[in-house]
């Protein structure tokens, strides 16, 4: 049972009995049914009987279904699980598979999740540490990995990772080779890159969530200080996700109005309004967060949940997300960094290549240089 399927589903037998079963899978091949309720005497004494199922359906088609918007989460820890159901509640997908190395949490995320299915119109929901229950996925995100241990080096936590990506990624490719991947784990720009490489996928389909999180906060505390709703908000942080990110203030504006054309010293050190504190509030709310609740989880599974939409809808919609970002502003390294990127069914078609002043560029290039110095030394 250790590396089943969990699938909660109703079977018809031959002789219209309702199989209702939980289906443990290693492979296809090898599937074995225990019944839910009762022992296996019941289906022997319920197999010449008519039942309330059997009497009510006539059962016209056991044709497998052809899935078209399957999404897996492997990790189902605090952000799995919420991007989990944000992807749910946008009605997205028609299967969501769960994978997580820890089985009984796992089971009971899912469980939990499938007895929400009379509030909502919920798709299939599968779990298992095994990989295959992923397959045929349009989309894969990736939110598990190796917590920080106190006192480690970022080299050390990225390495130990590796370890994990390296099972994870080529498990992912065996069963959805045409799959788009997204990088949530942290730090999510050098997984971002160690997924590309592990993956053999082209950059297009190796996607990490970056700054899509540092730009939607950025956008509210705008439209908090502003008054004004955060989607009329237009603004974007770039470059490394946390820390070293980017606010472009250049581009912020209000319905195409910018507000440097206002306050021309908004987000520098000489701006009386001091407004760039908003950014070092963007930078700091994560620590605060997870000093008050222990982890971040809603903002960042809304806005996977957002991207997951661009993509499978084809959306064309510009995100903030990470991207291989070698050959522009100077960049000659295979290092990921956040730009607006155009998301649709191939995953980034375009990436948009925004003018940035020159002090911009400079923090953009000092952090793929800071990047690059701990990706270099990376084992595969
Ligand atoms: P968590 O510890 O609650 O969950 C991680 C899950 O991964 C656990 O359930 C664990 O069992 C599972 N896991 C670990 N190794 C595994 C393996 N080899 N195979 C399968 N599953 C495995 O952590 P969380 O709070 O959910 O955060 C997940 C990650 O998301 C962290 O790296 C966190 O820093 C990151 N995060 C990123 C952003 C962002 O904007 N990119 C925002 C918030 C959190």
């Amino acid at each position: 049972m250790a590396a089943g399927i969990l699938r909660a589903s109703r079977r018809m037998g031959s002789a219209g009995v309702d199989f209702r079963v939980l289906c443990i899978a290693l492979r296809p091949s090898q599937v074995f049914r225990a019944p839910l309720n009762g022992a296996w005497w019941s289906l022997a004494t319920t197999a010449n009987m008519a039942t309330v199922k059997g009497e009510l359906l006539q059962h016209i088609s056991s044709e497998e279904p052809v899935l078209h918007s399957k999404v897996s989460i492997i990790g189902t820890g605090s952000v799995g699980m919420t991007c989990a159901i944000s992807i749910i509640a946008k009605g997205l997908v028609d299967e969501l598979a769960l994978v997580d190395s820890d089985e009984e949490k796992m089971k009971g995320e899912t469980m939990d999740l499938q007895h929400g299915t009379v509030f909502m119109n919920m798709p299939k929901i599968v779990c298992s540490k095994d990989f295959l229950v992923t397959a045929n996925s349009k989309v894969v995100v990736i939110t598990a990995g190796a917590r920080q241990a106190k006192d480690e080096t970022r080299l050390n936590l990225v390495q130990r990772n590796v370890a994990i990506f390296k099972v994870m990624i080529a498990d992912i490719v065996k069963h959805s080779p045409r799959c788009k991947i997204i990088i949530v784990t942290n730090p999510v720009d050098i997984l971002t890159y160690v997924a590309w490489k592990l993956s053999g996928f082209p950059e297009n389909r190796v996607i990490g969530s970056g700054c899509n999180l540092d730009t939607a906060r950025f956008r509210y505390m705008l439209g908090q200080k502003l008054g004004i709703h955060a989607e009329s908000c237009n603004g974007w942080v770039l470059g490394e996700h946390g820390d070293s990110s980017v606010p472009i203030w250049s581009g912020v504006n209000i319905a195409g109005m910018p507000l440097k054309d206002v306050n021309s010293a908004i987000g520098t050190n000489s701006d009386p309004e001091q407004w760039g504190d908003i950014h070092k509030d963007v930078i700091s709310s994560a620590y605060r967060i997870i000093k008050l609740k222990g982890y971040t989880s809603w903002a960042i599974g809304l806005s996977v949940a957002d991207i997951t939409e661009s993509i499978l809808k084809n959306l064309r919609k510009t995100h903030p997300v990470s991207t291989k970002i070698k050959g522009l502003y100077g960049i000659e390294e295979d290092v990921f960094l956040s730009m607006p990127c155009i998301l649709g069914e191939s995953g980034i078609s375009d990436i948009i290549k925004v003018k940035l002043n020159t002090v911009e560029e400079a923090q953009i290039r000092k952090s793929a240089n800071t990047l690059w110095e701990i990706q270099k030394d990376i084992k595969f």
